[in-house]
């Protein structure tokens, strides 16, 4: 292990490893087959990076998105690592280089996509490869929204190299998708780590979708000068929002994957090098985006389960400094979703368990307290109020809301639960529209009993009775029906709180607030210095900026503003050859500001 640490402050420039990272690297230097889960953002690459360096012959990795394995080869070479990638994007000139260089046996590390796998299997034979690293192993699972056909023949190339090593890596939390990896990539049960779902420097918020294009734009005027991701369940919505946000002079993006492929690529890759591009996506931007300093990512729209919102919002922050996220819903988006789970022909089992991660989703959202407590509950983690969600920074009102529950219940029940919201809080207001005379809805004990609240307060605890599964809605006619449980909250068996705030649209936070400034007043000067000589240098070396220095490298370094080289070697981030590299450029900058 001490051999690993040192590697990590002299290859890598890092003090600590992050949780799991030490655990998991000596299993693999011990030579066991690993299956890892860790959240985004919790330092997978640096997992089988490391133990590369510490072992004979050459480390496969195979990860599925060519970006990403750019970027990750960049940054290796920044650290004076010898890794390579092979994708159906790398010039035939580079190419040749690479394949001499396998040749010699001078690589420690080659990124390859898994649709390569199949005609490099000659190539690979004579390299000695003695680990097989999977990134995004949850690829290989036919169940997830990911799958990679290409992925199933990970076996066979492994057989074929003589059985090495392997390591396989994910951030997919559920154990059915755990399961099937460990059935499909390995031939007997592999050591399994699974690791911290916090992500304690994510601000988590949810609200009422208002105005929600206000809402955005204030979001995102927040962050000015830095990136974000802003989801949508729509290309339309994706394209609209870009639109505005660009009119309010954010430099918004579109992202969706009807876009044409250059578009497409060309938007992504200005989202990684620019600073403050806000990128407007469909879920379909997502796999591969690990740029490290993503300031915020906002949902448009209520996400398809607690598990995508997850990996959304884990995009956020994966440097570890704070990062915001917002997340907007209303009683529409709990329909469509529950429509698009219903309107699949997966099997009835499937369905269900789809509905349950949207319920999970939907206990966070109405929760009553800490939003972490209940989304690391979902994933069996113990925890106390976090202090860094909305909840915790301004604990709700809760009312009591049995009896309205019942009132609105029992509308539904005596109109033969076949009618829609709107005709259902008329009845409960007292209000004679055309279509409640015409029922003789007038006529029942419910009409005008709920005037304890106006027509926008009964939405929202229509919503809240809906996330609490007292209430189903048919899924053609939007007619409101009776659950079970709804049927006990009825009889009076089970008691219902309503959260008094979420009973009205979110009113717009105007003040700025949860990222806190980066550094002092007084160093703030020196940290734009030291970015702008981080962009020059980016900008030379035709990579992304994150890749010479992290933005926390360049925090230290203004707070502690090292003068000699033996100081700069203190710095998070900075290892002997980004000493040697950059070293003395940094220190240039530090002496003059
Ligand atoms: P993921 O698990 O999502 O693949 P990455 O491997 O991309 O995460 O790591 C996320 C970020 O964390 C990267 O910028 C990486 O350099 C940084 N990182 C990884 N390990 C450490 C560590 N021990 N200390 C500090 N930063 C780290
Ligand atoms: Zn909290």
């Amino acid at each position: 292990m001490n051999q690993s640490r040192e590697l990590l402050k002299t290859v890598f420039g890092y003090d600590d490893f992050r949780p799991g990272q030490a655990e998991i690297v000596s299993a693999i230097v011990g030579g066991e087959n690993v299956l890892a889960i860790m959240p985004t953002g919790g330092g997978k690459s640096l997992c089988y990076q490391l133990p590369a360096l510490r072992r004979d012959g050459l480390t496969l990795v195979i990860s599925p998105l060519i970006a990403l394995m750019r970027d990750q080869v960049a940054a290796l070479r920044q650290n004076g690592v010898a890794a390579a990638a092979l994708t159906s994007s790398t010039p035939p000139d580079e190419r040749d280089a690479t394949l001499a260089d396998l040749r010699q046996g001078r690589l420690k590390l080659l990124y390859m996509a898994p649709e390569r796998l199949g005609s490099a299997a000659d190539l690979l034979r004579g390299c000695n490869v003695t680990l097989i690293a999977v990134d995004e192993a949850h690829c290989v699972s036919q169940w997830g929204h990911d799958f990679r056909p290409d992925y199933l023949r990970i076996g066979e190339v492994r057989a074929d190299l003589g059985h090495p090593q392997l390591a396989a890596f994910t951030a997919t939390a559920d154990a059915e998708t755990r399961n099937d990896i460990a059935a499909r990539l390995f031939d007997a049960e592999p050591r399994t780590f699974l690791f911290g779902f916090d992500r304690p420097n994510l601000f988590l918020a949810f609200a009422n979708k208002g105005n929600s294009t206000r809402q955005l734009i204030d979001l995102a005027a927040r962050h000015h000068g830095e990136s974000g991701i802003i989801y949508c369940a729509s290309r339309r919505k994706v394209e609209q929002l870009a639109e505005t946000l660009q009119a309010k002079g954010i430099n918004a993006l579109p992202y969706h994957a009807g876009l044409p492929h250059d578009v497409r690529q060309a938007h992504q890759d200005r989202f990684a090098e620019e600073e403050g591009v806000v990128m407007t996506a469909t879920v379909a931007f997502g796999m591969g985006v690990d740029k490290p300093d993503v300031r915020f990512v906002a949902h448009a729209d209520l996400p398809a389960s607690v598990e995508a919102y997850y990996q959304e919002i884990g995009r956020a922050g994966r440097d570890g400094l704070p990062a915001d996220t917002l997340t907007l819903y209303g009683l529409e988006d709990i329909r469509l979703r529950r429509r698009q789970i219903d309107e699949t022909d997966a099997p009835a089992e499937r369905k269900r368990a789809d509905h349950l991660k949207l319920n999970a989703l939907l206990a966070i959202a109405e929760a009553p307290r800490c939003r972490r407590q209940t989304l690391l509950t979902y994933f069996g983690e113990n925890s106390g109020p976090c202090g860094n969600c909305d909840l915790c920074q301004n604990p709700p009102a809760l009312i009591d809301g049995t009896v309205p529950a019942q009132k609105a219940l029992s509308a539904m029940l005596r109109t033969g639960e076949r009618f829609g919201i709107e005709h259902l809080i008329a009845i409960l207001l007292g209000e004679a529209t055309d279509r409640v005379t015409q029922f003789g809805h007038d006529k029942l004990p419910t009409f005008g009993v709920g005037t304890e609240f106006d027509k926008a307060q009964w939405r929202g605890a229509f919503r809240q009775i809906y996330a609490a599964g007292f209430a189903a809605v048919d899924p053609e006619y939007g007619g409101w029906k009776i659950t079970p449980e709804g049927r006990e909250l009825l009889r009076g068996d089970v008691e219902f709180s309503l959260r008094a705030d979420t009973l009205k649209p979110a009113k717009v936070r105007k003040e700025r607030r949860t990222v806190a400034a980066q550094v002092s007043t007084e160093d703030a000067p020196l940290l734009e210095a030291l970015k702008a000589k981080r962009r020059e240098l980016a900008e030379e070396a035709h990579v992304p900026a994150y890749v010479i220095f992290a933005d926390r490298s360049l925090i230290d370094m203004a707070t502690r503003r090292p003068a000699t080289r033996k100081e700069m070697a203190e710095v998070h981030g900075v290892g002997q050859r980004k000493l040697q590299r950059f070293g003395d450029i940094f220190l240039d900058v530090i002496r003059n500001n």
